[in-house]
């Protein structure tokens, strides 16, 4: 029901019902459906430019998670790239010192680095967060790529080096814990059979009959026969140019063509060939010359067992081959 104006009429001193007419009525309806049309304009333009469509909420919900993504990439490059620099540091300063090698140069370490960074600004060019970021994982594979293959080359240095020391003929031929079984020293002395000054090319080792003989390195049998001065002898070729030989065995626990490990039973002792009592005659031979093998025993031996060695080996006792 429409609201009913009064106005004051002077002649009748009373309030009589009044309305609007004519064009003043229309003047008024065009004012308030103007300013209707205004604030409906104006609240949707507020809307459009503070709150913006769906399609953008949902684009910008987008944006902000692959904000937080990109960042979680860059923290991981990061992290990545620093804990490389700690792989670095170990190849240059341990592993490559430790193996006697020069620490890769940082010219080898950089080659090709940025060689498609060009390509890629210009695609990446409007973007400057994004090219630093593809960058910094482009230099991070390549420093990665060249770390392999280092480590590849580290890899082959320990196995070349492992297999030089376990070709190495570093034991005692025969179980020597009192180490008072060796009997006479390397070099000249009076043979007991000759009766006559023969240089002596290896140790021996006095022991009951039927003591297992020991392969001292890792190697090959390239003899294994009965000769009449070594009687039963066993000839080991170990890689680095590395020879051992073992003498008046009383049986073989090898034959020519096995190949052998440091501490294998290849035979047992006895007294064959030019043998006055049963021992172990071992020879160590390094390029083809005899070498003393009191030299490579330091492996199984302390310090003080060692000097002990030395000591019973220098001592002149009776010969036994
Ligand atoms: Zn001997």
């Amino acid at each position: 029901m429409a609201r009913i104006q009064y106005q004051y009429n002077a002649e009748t001193c009373r309030y009589e019902p009044w309305r609007l007419k004519g064009k003043a009525r229309w003047r008024r309806y065009a004012t308030y459906f103007s300013a209707s049309l205004t604030l409906a304009l104006a609240a949707y333009y507020g809307y459009v430019l503070n709150v913006g469509s769906i399609d953008e909420i949902i684009l910008q919900e987008r944006n902000h998670a692959l904000k937080v993504q990109w960042q979680v990439l860059e923290n991981r490059t990061r992290k990545a790239t620093a804990e490389l620099q700690q792989l670095i540091e170990k190849d240059d300063h341990n592993y490559r010192v430790i193996l006697d090698a020069e620490p890769l140069q940082p010219s080898e370490r950089q080659a090709g680095v940025g060689g498609s960074i060009k390509l890629d600004k210009e695609v990446l060019g409007d973007f400057p967060v994004v090219l630093n970021s593809y960058s910094a994982v482009q230099n991070l594979k390549h420093q990665l790529d060249v770390e392999v293959q280092s480590y590849d080359k580290l890899k082959a240095m320990v196995n070349e080096k492992l297999e030089a020391w376990s070709s190495r003929p570093a034991i005692q031929p025969i179980s020597n814990k009192q180490l008072d079984q060796l009997h006479l020293t390397y070099g000249s002395r009076f043979h007991p059979i000759f009766h006559k000054y023969i240089d002596h090319k290896g140790l021996d080792f006095s022991a009951p009959s039927g003591t297992p003989i020991y392969a001292t390195g890792d190697g090959k049998v390239i003899m294994a026969y009965t000769s009449s001065s070594y009687g039963n002898v066993v000839y080991i070729n170990h890689h680095y140019n590395f020879e051992t030989r073992y003498a008046h065995m009383s049986a073989f626990a090898v034959k020519v063509g096995d190949v052998v490990k440091r501490g294998q039973v290849i035979g047992y002792v006895g007294s064959t060939g030019n043998s006055v009592a049963a021992h172990l005659h071992y020879e160590v031979l390094f390029k083809g010359e005899h070498v003393n093998p009191i030299n490579f025993f330091q492996r199984d031996l302390s310090n003080k067992e060692y000097q002990k060695l030395i000591e019973i080996g220098s001592r002149q006792d009776r010969p036994l081959d």
